[in-house]
């Protein structure tokens, strides 16, 4: 069943009792039928298990050096509503900080237009779920739908596989099956780890020499792909540029985290981009260098994230020096999304969240970009969790296609 926003909506106020209005009444009125169905209901209990990604493959270094192998283990917790409805989530505090909440209402907790509310934060991501089932709603709906359904996404799990010692036969045609392996699954764009020099070859030159060969090479086996590289802040400026100079015939959709943020760089880079002809994006934004925490302070607008450390990137972003923005699906945390992918609409630079390495969050970052739009296409990860049902959602020409399902649209299956 395809229904659209419009459909949704008119459902909802249908079975709310309410008659044809006006448009913005109409609004109105729907988020006030929202509120009283999620008034209804009551948290009466939380469960929390461990779930094991299984990649399909063992995944290789970055330049950083540590080996990715099979996939992560991470913790979802359910919310049951004394009405029997639940919702679950990816969820990192401990079951102590969710016992404070049984009793309360989804609309204590939870608001359809702003999401989360303050006191609530720990549960932000668990009540799109829940209050999706209760209304019988996606979650990119409630989020506002401002987005297309249909979502472009890459493979994030190019790794250095040409490096591991049960490949060494193989070379670089590790990296080109993955990509293959990847392609059979429905991905049409790839997202090549670069850095082999820094640490995991030596000499450097070597390690750049084998980055540019296996560029090629994927562009060899997969003309029509497309190709984005990402060198984990490896590389220099130099080094940057004669990457890009020798794998220019490749048609690289982007290049992220060559180096550190450095507007002077920055700046030669892309007169070296512009020089080569090239359409190549510049995508920049992960790491975090000083995190609040770190510094002790609590989560502020930009969540984990340092203000110095977003307005940076914002200012590089309004000098056209930094294309695409990559801040952390869950360093921000999912309702203030809403707040602050308005202001980078307006500084006009597109996000693609950081998502590696848990299956999980492609998908909630893929209902984000439905839901708040100016997302340029969404990090996956392949590979499956035991317990997880994601068959609502397949791939089409490259993108992932968000299902009517309540919710993230991902089934718990555990018992
Ligand atoms: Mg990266």
């Amino acid at each position: 069943m395809n229904l659209t926003r419009r459909e949704l909506i008119a459902q909802t106020v249908a079975a709310a009792g309410l008659s044809a209005l006006a448009p913005n009444e109409t609004i109105a009125a729907e988020r006030d039928a929202w509120r009283r169905e999620l008034a209804r209901h009551k948290i009466a209990r939380f469960d929390s298990f461990h779930l094991q990604d299984r990649f399909p493959r063992r995944v290789g270094a970055n330049a950083n050096g540590s080996v990715q192998n099979y996939g992560g283990g991470f913790r979802v917790r359910r919310a049951t509503t004394d009405s029997g409805k639940s919702g679950w989530s990816m969820s990192y505090q401990d079951d102590a900080v969710f016992e404070p909440y049984i009793g309360a209402t989804v609309s204590d907790l939870f608001d359809v237009e702003t999401g989360v509310r303050e006191e609530a934060r720990p549960l932000d991501r668990i009540l799109y779920d829940l209050a999706g089932s209760i209304l019988n709603m996606p979650a990119y709906v409630i989020l506002g739908a401002r987005g297309p359904k249909n979502i472009p996404i890459y493979s994030g799990s190019i790794y250095f596989d040409d490096l591991l010692p049960d490949n060494a036969e193989r070379g670089i045609s590790a990296v080109v099956d993955a990509c293959r392996q990847d392609y059979q699954a429905g991905y049409r764009a790839f997202k090549l780890k670069m850095g082999r020099g820094k640490q995991m070859m030596t000499p450097r030159e070597d390690g750049l020499k084998r980055d540019i060969e296996v560029v090629r090479a994927v562009r060899r086996a997969l003309p029509d792909a497309r190709i984005l590289v990402d060198a984990n802040d490896a590389y220099t400026l130099d080094e940057t540029i004669h990457f890009l100079t020798e794998t220019r015939e490749c048609n690289l959709y982007w290049i992220e985290e060559p180096f550190e943020e450095d507007e002077d760089q920055l700046k030669r880079l892309k007169g070296a981009i512009a020089h080569l002809g090239l359409s190549t994006l510049i995508a920049d934004g992960e790491a975090r260098r000083e995190s609040r925490n770190r510094q002790g302070l609590p989560p502020g607008g930009y969540g984990d994230y340092t203000e110095a450390f977003v307005e940076n990137l914002m200012s590089l972003a309004e000098k056209k020096l930094v294309d695409v923005l990559l801040l952390d699906l869950d360093i921000i945390g999912y309702s203030r999304w809403r707040t602050i992918m308005p202001e980078f609409e307006r500084a006009g630079v597109p996000v693609s969240p950081h998502t590696w390495a848990w299956t999980p969050r492609s998908y909630y970052a893929a209902q984000l970009a439905g839901g708040l739009g100016n997302v340029l296409i969404v990090e996956g990860i392949p590979g499956q969790a035991e317990g997880i049902d994601y068959s609502a959602y397949s791939k089409r020409n490259g993108d992932l296609i968000l299902p009517d399902q309540p919710g993230f649209g991902l089934a718990l299956e555990l018992e």
